[in-house]
């Protein structure tokens, strides 16, 4: 399967100057596809192909004096930009056809210069490569030292450069991996995402956040409160700005890590995992957005599922369709109501449920059974 493998990047001043100038066309180019396709749309005339599209923006958008200067990066970058933004339209179709599954798709937006993440592609053809003493070799932007931190199991196939908010340059390859499957386990687990708690599994165990996350979050709200008592375009501010980018990046930091830790865990001593699916029940659009947000969920999801499939276990979202917090697990019976601060309840057959961990049954129930009737449809508990 194909992973990312990231490394951090220490360019030099002169090819940090090469790779501001590399941001700054592929993200003109992004604009003016995107500028294209739009006004193509409002002037009622058909969805521009991708070929007509390239040829306009970077093609002949070389040749005008305006942008001349485009020919000063690597044709590739540009040529990738531009396929960001095929995707993105490919994406937004198939959502709105409802041939792509999921939550809702947003059309493309311009891209700006003080987005937090500035990025760059180059594929094989655009001819990076790692020389003999370790350097990544960026055509037009030269040899940049890397931090190997692990190695790279094969060649990869691309590589995207990132400038982070907080100035920092990391290198993401994307490799194919060979599977490695682990011995059978026999355990099998449920996951109920919640607010309280990071995630309540099946076996009644409650996982809250590290506590040093928890720190860093803190004073990640300390900067931000600072911040917005500093007067506009004041050295402090600037100050202000920068730390606040640097907390950022150490909660963003901190929280992967911590993914990567308990997903590492999740998926070595469970055969199954099963999950509730985000994207049903809606939460992420409620004025628990936020929280949502901030738990990283989708990020931690994402890690299950590749986890899952590199190491031969199953990994499996639930529709939630089901009352998962007022269904009892032992009985079926399902409670008349559950107000949100309900933490513990008594069933009519005589169980004493955790709200959480109650709801970890359900979707581990629910998993098996949808598994179980893998060639059909979903199949529901009998009530
Ligand atoms: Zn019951």
């Amino acid at each position: 399967m194909q992973l990312r493998y990231n490394f951090r990047l220490y360019p030099a001043p002169p090819q940090r100057a090469a790779l501001a100038r590399a941001f700054g066309c592929a993200r003109v180019v992004f604009n003016d596809g995107l500028r294209a396709r739009r006004e193509a749309r409002a002037a009622g005339l058909p969805h521009l192909p991708d070929g007509e599209l390239s040829k306009r923006v970077i093609t002949e958008a070389k040749k005008t004096p305006e942008r001349a200067w485009l020919g000063e990066v690597s044709a590739v970058v540009l040529q990738q930009a531009l396929a960001d933004l095929n995707t993105a339209y490919r994406n937004l179709f198939a959502s709105l056809s409802g041939t792509r599954k999921g939550p809702g798709i947003a059309p493309p937006r311009f891209r700006s210069r003080k987005d937090n993440r500035q990025a760059i592609r180059f594929t094989r053809n655009a001819r990076f490569s790692i020389t003999a003493g370790g350097k990544l070799r960026l055509p037009k932007i030269g040899d940049v030292r890397v931090r190997w931190s692990r190695g790279l199991p094969s060649e990869p196939s691309s590589v995207t450069v990132i400038k982070d908010s907080a100035g920092r340059y990391f290198a993401s390859f994307v490799v194919e991996t060979a599977d490695e499957p682990l011995p059978e386990a026999a355990a099998e687990v449920g996951i109920d995402l919640g607010l309280t708690h990071f995630a309540v599994l099946s076996d009644g165990r409650k996982i809250t956040s590290p506590k040093f996350l928890h720190r860093v979050e803190r004073r990640l709200r300390k900067a931000q409160q600072a911040l917005s008592r500093k007067q506009k375009g004041s050295a402090n501010r600037r100050k202000a700005v920068a730390r606040v980018a640097r907390l950022h990046t150490r909660v963003s930091d901190a929280r992967r890590d911590y993914h990567h830790k308990l997903s590492t865990e999740l998926i070595r001593d469970n055969q199954a995992v099963y999950v509730e699916d985000l994207a049903v029940n809606g939460l992420a659009r409620t004025r628990l957005a936020k929280s949502v947000h901030d738990a990283g969920w989708s990020q931690f999801l994402a890690m299950l599922e590749y986890k899952a499939e590199r190491h031969g276990r199953t990994f499996a979202k639930v529709d939630r369709w089901f009352p998962s917090s007022k269904l009892c697990s032992e009985c079926g019976a399902v409670a008349e109501s559950m107000p949100l601060n309900t933490r513990e309840w008594a069933c009519v057959c005589g169980a004493v449920h955790d709200r959480d961990a109650n709801a970890a049954k359900n979707i581990l129930a629910a998993g098996r059974a949808e598994r179980l009737n893998a060639c059909g449809g979903t199949v529901r508990p009998a009530a």
